[in-house]
């Protein structure tokens, strides 16, 4: 699991990532609902 932060709204959420690929994979928020690219926007890994 990760700690991502979305782009426009700032809120942090997890993101499990089960084939550990993250290039062009997209993450739709659950707070704004603003889709955003995962490897970008990463807080922390292996949290
Ligand atoms: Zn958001």
């Amino acid at each position: 699991m990760m700690l991502l932060i979305c782009p426009k709204c700032r809120h942090k959420m997890k993101y499990g990532c089960r084939d550990g690929i993250l290039k062009g994979k997209s993450k739709v928020c659950v707070y704004c609902g603003k889709s955003f690219s995962v490897l970008n926007n990463i807080v922390k890994q292996n949290v």
